[in-house]
């Protein structure tokens, strides 16, 4: 058997994978673009991941710790670099540029965060810094259409969707319940879990815009069946002991947070009046010997 020539053994080397992470034949991220095809904007930020190439030449030893490059970005960083790049007047190119990236990002984490983690720690703190010497985009601009095909999804503001309680149907028709996380000092910056028994889990980002989208679409019916389901109010998370909360499958109060006034106050009233028919007190409590079916209504 012939001997390996230099050549082939530099080759396998720059193959070789450092840790969990695999470098193509140019010693890169697998998929991360050449210097020339990153937009002028980025392109300080791309300079970053040369360290690689450094430390391949370096004898590999695992235990030597990587090097910042070689980090994957964190939870904290990608958000608000999203947040940034939406909210930011950065060129369309460089906007593209980091949503590929925050997409591959997303993709490592669906994935179990095994592999290519496709934005670097020193990476994302860069585009952060670049990120934030542009002023705001105007509110009154118009905003130029996506040039990608599917439309851009975004995440629905405090209004459209309060932070609180939901449970909504599935795609197989079964029953999931969410939980909608808000900032308190930044209420736009949103987490949603899905709740499993005590415990939830955080539902990666690109799921999790397509959940929020559905849940934004109806939030009443979502926080009202989470109610009827769980017997707590989606928002303040209170038992649902009072006879018409239990009617309305959320308190009288937060539920003003899915309706217009004079819609809530109707729909309140009409509950009312159900409760009173059957000959019980709206303002009392839910009781065994309450000859009455406080089973959803959404309709109310
Ligand atoms: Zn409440």
């Amino acid at each position: 058997m012939n001997r390996p020539t230099a050549a082939q053994i530099s080759a396998n080397r720059r193959a070789q994978s450092i840790g969990s992470i695999r470098l193509d034949s140019r010693g890169e991220l697998p998929g991360s673009r050449r210097r020339s095809e990153v937009p002028a904007e980025f392109r300080s930020v791309e300079q970053a991941p040369a360290a690689p190439t450094r430390y391949l030449d370096a004898p590999v030893r695992p235990s030597t710790p990587l090097p910042v490059a070689q980090v994957p970005a964190t939870d904290a960083q990608v958000n608000f670099l999203r947040t940034l790049v939406r909210d930011r007047a950065i060129s369309d190119e460089a906007r593209e540029h980091a949503e590929q990236r925050i997409a591959r990002w997303d993709a490592w984490v669906t994935r179990g965060r095994i592999g290519d983690f496709g934005l670097s720690k020193s990476v994302a703190s860069a585009a952060i810094s670049k990120c934030k010497e542009h002023p705001f985009r105007s509110q009154t601009a118009p905003v130029a259409p996506a040039v990608s095909e599917q439309p851009r999804r975004e995440v629905p503001s405090p209004e459209q969707l309060p932070a609180g309680r939901y449970a909504i149907e599935n795609a197989e028709g079964e029953l999931r319940f969410y939980h909608v996380w808000r900032g308190t000092e930044r209420p736009t910056f949103v987490k949603l879990y899905v709740e499993h028994g005590p415990d939830s889990s955080e539902v990666p980002f690109k799921s999790a815009l397509s959940i929020l989208a559905r849940l934004a679409a109806d939030p009443a019916t979502a926080a009202r069946r989470y109610g009827a389901e769980i017997g707590s109010c989606s928002v303040c998370s209170r038992r649902l002991t009072n006879r018409l909360s239990r009617l309305l499958s959320i308190g009288p109060v937060c539920g003003g947070r899915f309706y217009v006034e004079d819609d809530w106050s109707a729909i309140k009233e009409s509950g009312r009046e159900r409760l009173r028919a059957a000959g019980l007190d709206p303002k009392g409590e839910v009781d065994e010997s309450d000859n009455f079916d406080y089973s959803a209504d959404l309709d109310i």
